[in-house]
C-alpha cells in the first residue's frame, strides 16, 4: 500500500529538454528573462543540485549521471543540502510568483513545501541521528535501482555497481558515525537490524548472478567489490545488534513534533483534531454501511447464536466480524498467493478497459515478489519507473511469506489477504491505482513536478480507485467483496487515527491492536505489521485517508459543474493530467481558482 514515489528522495533531471517547451520557442526574443524563464532556470538548478546530493536517489528517478556516486552521508554532505535549501529559498523569495504561469506557480508551491520539508528534517527533526531507516533504503536501493530495470547495457550498469560497492564500506562507516544509539527508538534498529542483510541478496541474486557477460578485469574488479561490499554488511550487521540495538533508548513518539510533519506529510491545512474527528465519525459512517451488508449474510449463523447479548455496539461489531469470516475463510494456499495476485489484475485490466473507466497505459506491469530490503514494512508496493525511464516497466511488488512464520501466523495474513482482499490490492497498486495513476504522471512535462510528487494525492488516488471500481460493478454483485470494499476504506481511516494515537495520544501496543482488531477487523498479522510501521513511520498514515477524501471531494465538485459533459473516462484523465501535486492545486487548475 506505500507507494515508492511519493515525496520522491532524488531527482531527475533533463532540464534542457524536460523543461524547454515552458520557454516557447520562435517567439521574439524579450528584453531580460521573464519571471516564468527565472522560475525555469531556478527550478532546472535545484533539481541538478538535489541529483548531485542524492545519487541513489536520482538513479531512481532515471537520471544517471551519478550512477556511480552514492550518497554523502556525513555532516558535510549535509550541509551542502542546507546550502542549496537556503539559496533556492532565497531566490524563490526575490520572485514576483504573482506573475508566474499558474503551472509555474503549482510548481513554486511545491518546491517551497519541500525545503520547508527538508529543512524541518534536517534541523528540527534530526531525524538522520536517530532514524536508521533512512540508510536502509540507501544502500540497498543504491544497488537495486541499477539492476531492476534495462535502462542501460548490463555491463555498463554492472560497472557502476561495482563503483558504488566499492564505496559502500565508507557509508556505513559514516553511518556509524552519525547515528547516536541513546537516541534511536528500538523499533526502528531491530526493524534496521532485519533490512540490513537485504543488500547482500540483491549483490548476490541481482549483480553477481548476471556478471557472466563481463571481461576478465571488469569481473575481478566486480567480485572483489562485492566480498568488500558483504564484509562491510557483515560487520555492519554485528554493529547494529551489539552496539545500536542493546542502547537504543530513543522515543519513537513524535510528540510535539507531530503536529507540523502532519502538516508537511498530507500537504494539508487541516489540524489535527478536526482530522481525527472527521476521522472517526467517518469510520462511524463506515461501520453502519459494513453492518448493513453483513447482518443478512450471518443473521442465522451459529456464530451469532454464540455473541454474548450485551449492546448494541458489540452486537453490530460482531456482526461485521462474522461476515468477514466468511471472506476470509476463502483464501489462497500459501504458496498460490502471486499467482492469484497476477489473476486479480488481469480482471481488473479487463474490467477497465471493458467500461472505458480511464485511459490505459502503454507501458507494462509485472508482479514481482519484494526485495529482501524493502520487506518488513509494507505487504505490497507499486514501484514506477522514473518519470525520465517512463517507457521502462513497473513493478507490483507483493511481500512473500516469511519462511520462519508458523501456519497460524500465515492463516492469519492470508485471512488479511484473502480472495476478495487480493481484488482491493490489486486495484490499489497497480488497475487502475498506482501503476495506473504514476503513468499519467509521468507524462506532465515537469520533472520539477514529477520528482516533489504528493504522497497524499497519491495514496488517496488509489484508495478512490478502489470504491470507485466497486461503484462501477467490479465484483460488486458478491457482498464480500463490497464489505471487503468497505473493510480497506476503513483502513485508511483507522490508519490515520493510529498515526495521532501513536504520536501524540500515547497508545500501547495492547491499545493499538485492541483498536485496529476489534473496530477495525483487522487480522492479528496485519495490525502486528501496522503497530511496527506506524511506530516507525509519521504522518506517512494519514495521507491515505486525507487524500481519499480529498479525491472524492474533488469528483463531486466536477460532477457538479460539468453537469451531462460529466463521464468518469473524461474526469479521470483530465484529473490524472496535471501529474501528482496536491489536490487542492489540481482542483484550482481545473476550476481555474486561485493557486494557495
Ligand atoms: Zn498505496
Amino acid at each position: 500500500m506505500q507507494s515508492r514515489i511519493s515525496r520522491r528522495s532524488a531527482i531527475a533531471l533533463a532540464s534542457s529538454v524536460a523543461l524547454a517547451p515552458l520557454v516557447g520557442c520562435g517567439e521574439p526574443a524579450a528584453k531580460g528573462p521573464s519571471v516564468d524563464e527565472a522560475f525555469t532556470a531556478l527550478a532546472a538548478k535545484w533539481l541538478d543540485g538535489y541529483a548531485r546530493t542524492r545519487p541513489a536517489g536520482a538513479t531512481a528517478l532515471g537520471d544517471h549521471r551519478f550512477d556511480g556516486e552514492i550518497d554523502d552521508v556525513s555532516t558535510a554532505g549535509r550541509a551542502a543540502k542546507m546550502t542549496l535549501v537556503k539559496e533556492t529559498r532565497d531566490a524563490l523569495a526575490a520572485m514576483d510568483r504573482t506573475k508566474l504561469s499558474r503551472d509555474n506557480q503549482v510548481d513554486a508551491a511545491m518546491l517551497t513545501e519541500q525545503l520547508d520539508g527538508e529543512t524541518f528534517a534536517i534541523e528540527t527533526l534530526q531525524d538522520w541521528a536517530w532514524d536508521p531507516l533512512n540508510y536502509s533504503g540507501l544502500a540497498g536501493g543504491a544497488l537495486y535501482s541499477l539492476m531492476a530495470r534495462d535502462f542501460a547495457p548490463l555491463n555498463e550498469r554492472l560497472g557502476n555497481a561495482a563503483a558504488r560497492m566499492e564505496k559502500l564500506p565508507d557509508v556505513l562507516a559514516e553511518t556509524r558515525k552519525q547515528l547516536v544509539a541513546e537516541r534511536v527508538p528500538l523499533v526502528h534498529a531491530t526493524t534496521y537490524s532485519g533490512q540490513n542483510g537485504g543488500a547482500i541478496s540483491i549483490i548476490d541474486d541481482l549483480i553477481l548472478a548476471q556478471s557472466a557477460s563481463l571481461g576478465p578485469d571488469d569481473l575481478t574488479r566486480l567480485k572483489a567489490a562485492a566480498e568488500k561490499a558483504k564484509a562491510a554488511i557483515a560487520e555492519h550487521q554485528t554493529w547494529i545488534d551489539t552496539q545500536l540495538a542493546p542502547n537504543a533508548r530513543g522515543d519513537f513518539r513524535l510528540g510535539a513534533l507531530y503536529d507540523q510533519k502532519l502538516k508537511l506529510s498530507i500537504s494539508s491545512p487541516i489540524a489535527r483534531a478536526d482530522l481525527l474527528a472527521k476521522a472517526r465519525a467517518d469510520a462511524e459512517a463506515i461501520r453502519d454501511e459494513m453492518f448493513a451488508i453483513a447482518e443478512p449474510l450471518v443473521a442465522n449463523s451459529p456464530a451469532m447464536k454464540l455473541l454474548p447479548k450485551t449492546s448494541p455496539a458489540v452486537h453490530r461489531l460482531g456482526t461485521i466480524a462474522a461476515a468477514l469470516k466468511l471472506a476470509s475463510a476463502q483464501r489462497p494456499p500459501r504458496e498460490r498467493l502471486m499467482d492469484d495476485a497476477r489473476k486479480t489484475l488481469e480482471e481488473s485490466t479487463a474490467y477497465v478497459r471493458e467500461h472505458d473507466l480511464i485511459t490505459l497505459p502503454d507501458a507494462p506491469v509485472k508482479v514481482i515478489e519484494m526485495p529482501k530490503f524493502q520487506q518488513g514494512v509494507a505487504v505490497a508496493y507499486c514501484d514506477s519507473p522514473g518519470p525520465l525511464d517512463r517507457r521502462l516497466e513497473t513493478f507490483y511488488a507483493i511481500s512473500p511469506i516469511p519462511a520462519e512464520w508458523t501456519d497460524e501466523q500465515t492463516a492469519s495474513f492470508l485471512g488479511e489477504y484473502n480472495s476478495h482482499m487480493l481484488y482491493e490490492l490489486s486495484v490499489h497498486e497497480a488497475m487502475p491505482g498506482h501503476y495506473v495513476q504514476i503513468w499519467h504522471s509521468n507524462k506532465h512535462p515537469s520533472v520539477t513536478r514529477a520528482v516533489l510528487g504528493s504522497g497524499t494525492f497519491v495514496e488517496g488516488w488509489a484508495c478512490y480507485a478502489e470504491d470507485m471500481m466497486i461503484e462501477a460493478g467490479f465484483g460488486a454483485d458478491n457482498p464480500l467483496r463490497r464489505l471487503t470494499n468497505l473493510k480497506m476504506r476503513l483502513r485508511s481511516v483507522t490508519n490515520a487515527i493510529l498515526d495521532q494515537g501513536v504520536h501524540v495520544e500515547g497508545w500501547d501496543e495492547a491499545t493499538a491492536m485492541k483498536f485496529m482488531t476489534q473496530e477495525a477487523f483487522q487480522e492479528e498479522r496485519e495490525a502486528a505489521g501496522k503497530w511496527t510501521r506506524a511506530r516507525v513511520s509519521s504522518g506517512q498514515l494519514s495521507t491515505y485517508y486525507v487524500g481519499w477524501g480529498e479525491h472524492h471531494a474533488l469528483r463531486k465538485d466536477t460532477q457538479a459543474k460539468w453537469g451531462a459533459e460529466f463521464n468518469l473516462k473524461k474526469y479521470h484523465d483530465t484529473v490524472l493530467s496535471h501529474g501528482s501535486p496536491p489536490a487542492r492545486f489540481v482542483r484550482a487548475l481545473m476550476f481555474d481558482e486561485p493557486i494557495a
